[in-house]
């Protein structure tokens, strides 16, 4: 398991319990929707104050807690997800040439079938809401959906830049995999059964509708947020509270494409997947133990840190290090990608990967497809499928993640 500051720990298990409350708070208004230019963050500001301590302030590594056996929940049973708000009729399309891909009603859609159509392993729920109002899809896919236990947890999120279109069509494409195979595929009822797949659709629907506003490409990447100088949008890859805004690809000028956001976690977008992610903690044990952000383009595998070009700072033990690389190369092996440290392809900071990692304790990657930024409808079959076997290997491996570089899954219990 991934080192986490012990004081850290208990701080973001405290914080889960307040934004449980404070989503429940929000969720009265989940029926909201339509641009609302004065919409205000949705969580109280000690929350996001708290939350936004550096990462210097959480004080040195202390051992990991105890283990606590058998995986069952030590919080209250949650209440019933809130019912979502009917799919909005079609705004938006992608030019000729590019239909295949969802636009967000489409992908509405979507989703909502395959959930009512999978009700004994598919939850649907909406994490948030972004800027203009549209909702942010999330999907968990196990056959504990109700037994109130917490098997091993696995995310995929797509969308997180505007413009990167292929990377919705992945976690759909890896919905179909697990709910078509289900009962029928032996390896995948066999993780549905052992494991909780966590999908997120599109982390930023307001910057992929901008981005075909009209029928035409816009090459927008960030959210749809004004800032205060008039203009519009953050890079939500920017946006978490992990070396926020240190160094490399990113920026303090809110033009930028790379502009990091006033604050970590200041946009809706990144705030919803903060308190999503921080909601799967239980007994003090973050139950996701693999991500990946998937994005476009390069067909590379990118393990943690963007942030810097050492392999294994302070902050990275040379035993999480080894997983991650043994991961990465792997998944490289099954779906052809080159598998690198994010850094070597630019060093960033405050992205999504660096924060599971960093500060979440999850095996963590970036994954991005395919040759090109916007390719044609033609591809999407081909480079989701190339993935598939890799996909399914993460999830294999997120019941004990240090088995891949070990012979016995002894450390995994
Ligand atoms: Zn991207």
């Amino acid at each position: 398991m991934a080192t986490l500051a012990g004081a850290g720990t208990r701080t973001r298990v405290v914080l889960g319990v307040v934004a449980l409350v404070a989503v429940a708070a929000a969720a009265v208004t989940i029926g909201t929707t339509g641009p609302t230019a004065t919409r205000t963050p949705s969580l109280p500001l000690a929350l996001a104050s708290a939350t936004a301590a550096p990462l210097g302030t959480l004080g040195p590594p202390s051992p990991a807690p105890p283990s606590i056996g058998p995986v069952v929940s030590l919080m209250p049973t949650p209440s019933p997800p809130p019912a979502l708000p009917p799919c909005p009729s079609e705004t938006e399309h992608f030019p000729a040439g590019y239909a295949a891909y969802h636009t967000y009603a489409e992908l509405c859609r979507a989703v909502v079938a395959a959930a009512a159509a999978h009700p004994d392993i598919a939850r649907l729920t909406s994490i948030g809401i972004s800027w203009q109002g549209r909702q942010i899809f999330a999907m968990e896919i196990s056959a504990h959906l109700a037994d109130g236990t917490h098997p091993p947890g696995v995310l995929f999120d797509g969308g997180t830049h505007g413009l990167e279109h292929l990377s919705v069509e992945m976690p759909l494409a890896i919905m179909g995999w697990l709910l078509d195979g289900y009962g029928k595929d032996a390896t995948v009822t066999r993780l549905v059964q052992t494991r909780a797949i966590f999908l997120v659709f599109d982390v930023n629907p307001d910057g992929a509708a901008f981005d075909i506003a009209g029928g035409r490409f816009h090459e927008w990447r960030k959210n749809h947020q004004p800032n205060a100088d008039g203009t519009i949008g953050t890079d939500l890859n920017r946006n978490y509270d992990d070396h926020w805004g240190c160094c490399g690809l990113v920026s303090a000028k809110p033009g930028s494409s790379y502009y990091r956001g006033g604050a970590p976690f200041s946009a809706l977008e990144t705030q919803a997947m903060r308190d999503f992610v921080e909601r799967q903690v239980f007994g003090g044990h973050q139950e996701i133990r693999a991500a990946v952000a998937f994005h476009t383009s390069g067909r590379l595998i990118l393990w943690p840190y963007g942030y810097t070009r050492t392999a294994i700072p302070d902050d990275m033990t040379a035993g999480d290090h080894a997983v991650l690389v043994a991961l990465a190369k792997h998944m490289a092996k099954l779906n052809g990608y080159i598998a690198e440290q994010a850094s070597s392809l630019y060093v960033d900071s405050g992205t999504a990967r660096d924060w599971y990692f960093g500060e979440q304790g999850i095996y963590a990657f970036t994954v991005e497809l395919g040759t090109g930024t916007y390719q044609r409808s033609s591809v999407i079959a081909s480079e989701t499928a190339r993935n598939r076997a890799a996909v399914l290997y993460l999830i294999e491996m997120a019941g004990c993640p240090s088995k891949a570089i070990e012979t016995s899954a002894a450390s995994c219990g």
